[in-house]
């Protein structure tokens, strides 16, 4: 079936421009060098499934007039990807009297309903609540006819979550691939990568690092995201082999799901 991946952020916790910075690419010109906190969205056959809610996700929706969504999935539960949840009220009301599904490692789950309270504790209830349910990820799910995999990625040191669907793969936020987890990540189309900068870092792979992974899997096209001011859209681009881009917010992608 076909789909479309539109990468709705493609910055690094902090965005881009960072609050506060005077550096060449906070005060770049060009639009791609505006990154918004790493999300994307998967659209085919109708549905459409969010991968994580930023603090950016209202401003995103907007910005890409997304006008349903049909489940969430969660990689892990760090302040850039999970802060916009409520901002999945206004969507989430189409799915009364049901609720929309929000999958998560079960640890995940658990933080997710503590860091909510609010819209989970059924003693808290008040107006307005986003009509959302958890759900744990337990294996591959299954989702309007598509199959999404989880992916299991080290980060720093937690495991975490990245999604295989179809011929497409999306990893945020790893610092190393575990050598169980390339198994499910052979002929691949389209490969998303963590690609924070150049110098290393604790709990993000570097552009070196995810060249090597590239190398290693070598899906037909690969885009870096989680991408810091460290890396200039054009010069950084420039220098990349062909079949590897630096990802942007708003960009498309067709593929096979
Ligand atoms: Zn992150
Ligand atoms: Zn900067
Ligand atoms: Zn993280």
């Amino acid at each position: 079936m076909k789909a479309t991946l539109t990468v709705l952020g493609s910055g690094t916790s902090m965005g881009v421009p960072t609050v506060g910075c005077d550096c060449a690419v906070c005060h770049s010109s060009d639009p791609r060098d505006r990154r918004t906190r790493p999300s994307v969205l998967v659209e085919y056959g109708g549905a459409s499934v969010l991968i994580d809610t930023t603090p950016d996700f209202r401003e995103q929706a907007i910005r890409e007039q997304i006008r349903k969504i049909d489940a969430v999935l969660y990689t892990h539960t760090h302040a850039d990807h999970v802060l916009g949840l409520d901002d999945l009220r206004p969507l989430s009301y189409h799915h009364k009297p049901n609720k929309l599904p929000l999958y998560a490692r079960p640890e995940a789950a658990d933080f997710l309903r503590n860091m909510f309270r609010y819209i989970f504790d059924a003693t808290y209830k008040f107006g307005g609540l986003a009509q959302v349910e958890l759900r744990i990820i337990r294996g591959p799910i299954e989702l309007f006819g598509a199959r999404f995999d989880p992916v299991t990625v080290i980060h720093g040191e937690s495991e975490i979550y990245g999604f295989r669907f179809g011929s497409a793969a999306y990893l945020t936020d790893h610092s190393t691939i575990p050598e169980a987890s390339f198994a499910c990540l052979q002929e691949l189309d389209v490969l998303f990568l963590d690609a924070l900068r150049h110098k290393p870092h604790p709990t993000h792979s570097t552009v070196e690092n995810s060249l090597r992974i590239v190398e290693r899997l070598k899906p037909k096209r690969a885009f870096f995201t989680h991408i810091c001011h460290d890396l200039p859209h054009a010069i950084t681009n420039a220098a990349l082999p062909p079949n590897v881009q630096l990802s942007y917010d708003g960009m498309k992608l067709d593929f096979e799901i």
